[in-house]
């Protein structure tokens, strides 16, 4: 164990691909096809290898290094673009992906450019905004023009279909009316163009609630699922509204391990007179007298939000960090940690996020026995 060095994040591959096999196979029942988003582990390798073998053929992320990765290494899968393109980005992006989602027209007309210049043809997922205010035209017409120019006008691209995000800036579920919206919208498109969009993608993670309940259109065929297939139920905001059929899927895929620094009682209440933290904010403190406190060497540098990690060991609490310091009240753990032990925590989908793509946190793949 000498030469593994924290902090570190675990990967138990086997975990996630239970959770790639579990989300794919429910996805398929109702005719949905799942495109496995990786940008919530950094695009790590072995983790985009999870979702290629166990049936994913097309991988996405809203980061073109990490697709550059995947594509390096050989992936058999098809890349998608899931964040609308930068302008700047637009040659590197034809060279590294098979399509993007888009919403704007210049940088549908860059794309066709850069595409004939490569000989080469870039697939589109037109946007369509249903509310929740982030990408996508919310001007529905714009929408339709763009999709008939884009098939009749520009050659360098293949309009693959439309599709729609929800529940990301504006919390919008997506309901049976959304979804209901969205494949109106392709049936327009459809009609527009006279021929069948081969892809009218639902949304994300999110979106399993209309698997669920079963309320999805047949013309909603693709779902881009990342934080479900990755933390599971684990994290209810971002994913399905407590929705128990999530807790079919693994929550521990990925662990935080951190070795403890210092081991002493100290007071609770900070002592002196009080101006603000490292992050320079005013803060209370609850006073609950002398408690045993554990300092780890990792910090909010490394996982962002202290209430993003959560202790797998009973009687330990997160009490709160600086940039590269954890402070854990061990007062109740059955068994008072010391220094040079390990203490390990499940990260919520945003503290997965900045793991992983942190540079001091060492990703190792958990060895089967
Ligand atoms: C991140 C993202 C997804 C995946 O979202 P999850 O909640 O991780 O499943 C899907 N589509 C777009 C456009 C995204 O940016």
């Amino acid at each position: 164990m000498g030469e593994i060095r924290y902090p570190a994040v675990v990967i138990d591959h086997r975990k996630v691909r239970e959770n790639v096999t579990k989300v794919r196979e429910l996805c398929e029942g109702h005719g949905i096809k799942v495109a496995g988003v990786i940008k919530g582990a950094n695009g790590i390798v072995s983790v985009a290898r999870d979702f290629t073998d166990c049936g994913i053929e097309l991988l996405a992320s809203s980061r073109l290094e990490q697709l550059a990765r995947v594509k390096n290494a050989g992936m058999p899968a098809k890349l998608l673009m899931i964040r609308v393109p930068m302008l700047s980005e637009v040659e590197e992006l034809v060279k590294i992906c098979d399509a993007s989602l888009n919403s704007e027209m210049k940088t549908l007309e860059a794309l066709n450019e850069a595409a004939l210049s490569q000989n080469t043809s870039h697939g589109v997922i037109l946007m369509a905004d249903l509310g929740d205010l982030r990408e996508g035209y919310f001007d529905h017409q714009e929408l339709k023009d763009a999709a008939v120019k884009v098939e009749k006008e520009m050659k360098g691209l293949e309009l693959l279909g439309i599709g729609t995000n929800l529940g990301c800036y504006g919390s919008v579920m997506p309901t049976k009316d959304k979804m209901d919206a969205l494949a109106a919208l392709a049936e327009d498109v459809e009609g527009l163009i006279g021929r069948p969009l081969e892809i009218v993608s639902g949304g994300a993670t999110s979106s399993l609630m209309g698997v669920f309940d079963d309320y999805m259109p047949a013309k909603v065929n693709m779902l881009r699922i990342g934080a479900g297939i990755l933390v599971g139920p684990l994290d209810e905001t971002c994913t399905c509204y407590g929705y128990h059929q999530m807790e079919m899927l693994n929550d521990d895929s990925f662990t935080l391990e951190a070795q403890v620094i210092e081991v002493k009682l100290k007071a609770s209440h900070p002592i002196g007179t009080l101006g603000v933290d490292a992050f320079g904010h005013k803060n209370t403190y609850v006073d609950r007298g002398m408690r045993k406190r554990a300092l780890c060497a990792v910090g909010g540098a490394d996982f962002g939000d202290p209430g993003d990690i959560i202790p797998l060991d009973p009687g330990i609490q997160v009490v709160g960090c600086s940039g590269d310091h954890l402070i854990l009240d061990v007062e109740d753990a059955p068994a008072t940690p010391e220094v040079g032990d390990i203490i390990r925590f499940k990260p919520r989908y945003t503290a997965l996020l900045r793991l992983t793509g942190s540079e001091n946190v060492h990703i190792i793949d958990k060895q089967e026995n």
